[in-house]
This record gives structure tokens, C-alpha cells and sequence, in this order.
């Protein structure tokens, strides 16, 4: 996928500020930090969104779940993150590969959706 930014940053032709590498998954520092920790932990093969995952792409999504807590510690969040996976136009996808946001830092995040009334 040449016109995929994703994918150029996975081969290396972007660079990125890595926080993990495997022959799988690259994680790296968002380019927009929305907290004072922020990073995108993706499959290096071009899956589009969440909905287009199939059966077989179910391990590299775990194997990215699973060293989310491992990597979020290591960037400073000590106490728990948010992870956040946009998918689709109405889950306001920008990109359109596959990519789970890690947010977190030293303090609690704000909510995740404002407080219901009453
Ligand atoms: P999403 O709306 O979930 O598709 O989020 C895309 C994210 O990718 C945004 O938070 C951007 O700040 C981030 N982003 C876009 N281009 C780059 C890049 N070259 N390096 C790092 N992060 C990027
Ligand atoms: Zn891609």
C-alpha cells in the first residue's frame, strides 16, 4: 500500500519516533500528542480499520492488546491508560489503517465521554 502513510512509516520510508518494533507491529509516538502520553501501536500489514480485520490478522490484535500495559509503563503511564481504536467514517477514522491509540500519563485522563445529566 504505497499511498498508505502507515504503511511508509512501517517500512521505514516516514519516520516515526518507535517505541516498539517487531517483524508484526511497530508502535510510535502520535505526531499530535492529545496527552503527556501518546502512542499508536499498529500491525505492519496493512489491515484498513477494525471492521475489515479478519479471523486471521485475531493474533496480531491480541499480541498488540496484550503488550499495551508493558510499553503504556514503560512511556510513563504507571497506573492504567485509555486505548482508543477509531474505525470507520463514523468512529472519525483519519487513517485509514489499523491502529490502536495508547493515552495515558502520570495523572487520570478526563473522562472518556461527558458526565450524563442528572
Ligand atoms: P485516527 O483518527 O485514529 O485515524 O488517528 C490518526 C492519528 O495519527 C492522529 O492522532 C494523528 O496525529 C496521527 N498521525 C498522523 N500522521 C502521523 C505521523 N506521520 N506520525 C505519527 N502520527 C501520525
Ligand atoms: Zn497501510
Amino acid at each position: 500500500m504505497d499511498d498508505c502513510i502507515f504503511c511508509r512509516i512501517a517500512k521505514g520510508d516516514i519516520p516515526s519516533r518507535k517505541v516498539y518494533e517487531d517483524s508484526e507491529i511497530l508502535a510510535f509516538h502520535d505526531i499530535n500528542p492529545q496527552a503527556p502520553v501518546h502512542f499508536m501501536l499498529m500491525p505492519k500489514k496493512h489491515i484498513a480499520s477494525l471492521a475489515d480485520a479478519k479471523s486471521e490478522d485475531a493474533g496480531v490484535i491480541g499480541r498488540m492488546l496484550a503488550m499495551s500495559g508493558r510499553l503504556a509503563r514503560e512511556q510513563g503511564s504507571p497506573d492504567g491508560y485509555r486505548t482508543i481504536i477509531n474505525t470507520g467514517r463514523i468512529g472519525r477514522q483519519d487513517v485509514m489503517h489499523l491502529h490502536i491509540h495508547i493515552i495515558g500519563g502520570p495523572e487520570p485522563l478526563g473522562r472518556m465521554l461527558p458526565k450524563a445529566a442528572g
